[in-house]
């Protein structure tokens, strides 16, 4: 199973991807996780992304499409992947398409949250997530089941992002209105675009990317 969950920031992406790669034995590829990572470790890439990471804007495509060719072809993808934040540019959808060509694999499904931008504040400005195992929450629509535990590890340890304030949320807004939603008629083009109700309860939204899964499955 190879699938993209597009969707602006907030919308549900790596909540729902969490959960599937659990589900398909497939693996996360996070790409802004990724780059957090790049930026704890402070290692070269890291430095590259920090500013850019934190004013809200894009990080440059070559970078990105390394980043998910050095990823896809390892073990843990061997039974495929779901892109979480990846492809945001039109450069960076013809580049994967390129990739998986090359290795012979195909994309099963693009998956869209659709949601209502006026409500994406609220989510993201309620957003934190355990800093050991990356497990994601919300003060109010999702919280720890006991209050400062997480759920998956245990971890007592969260961590807020630096963008996720209104200020850098409508520079991230713009960027996906621009540059990532010209991506959504290629991928219609290849008749493999679904679009499920991003704004549905997080179960219901579950249920109905289960039921386009189940189609093609
Ligand atoms: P993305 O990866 O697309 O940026 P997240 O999955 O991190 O989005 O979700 C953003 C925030 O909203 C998180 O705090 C998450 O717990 C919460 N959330 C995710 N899906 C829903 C939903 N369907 N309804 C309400 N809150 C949600
Ligand atoms: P969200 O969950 O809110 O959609 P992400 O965690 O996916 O945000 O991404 C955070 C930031 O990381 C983006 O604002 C951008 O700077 C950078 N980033 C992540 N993925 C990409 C990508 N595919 N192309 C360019 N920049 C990216
Ligand atoms: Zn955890």
């Amino acid at each position: 199973m190879r699938l993209i969950l597009l969707g602006p920031p907030g919308a549900g992406k790596g909540t729902q991807a969490r959960r599937l790669t659990h589900m398909y034995n497939i693996c996360q590829l996070a790409t802004g996780d990724m780059l957090r990572a790049h930026i704890a470790a402070e290692d070269e890439i890291g430095s590259r992304v920090k500013e850019i990471m934190a004013s809200g804007q894009l990080v440059p495509d070559e970078l990105m499409i390394e980043m998910i060719r050095n990823r896809i072809t390892q073990p843990d993808c061997a039974k495929g992947f779901i892109l979480d934040g990846f492809p945001r540019t039109v450069p960076q959808a013809q580049a994967l398409d390129k990739m998986l060509s090359d290795l012979n694999l195909k994309l099963d499904s693009v998956i869209k949250l659709q949601v209502r931008e006026e409500d994406l504040l609220r989510r993201i400005e309620g957003r934190y997530s355990c800093g050991d195992c990356g497990a994601s929450y919300h003060k109010e629509f999702q919280p720890t089941k006991v209050p400062g535990v997480c759920d998956e590890c245990g971890g007592d340890h969260f961590v807020v992002r630096p963008d996720d304030n209104p200020e850098k949320m409508k520079i991230r807004l713009q960027a996906f209105r621009e540059q990532t939603t010209p991506i959504l008629p290629y991928y219609e083009g290849k008749r493999i675009l679904s679009t499920v109700d991003g704004m549905a309860e997080i179960g219901e939204v579950s249920n109905q990317i289960d039921d386009v899964l189940s189609e093609i499955a």
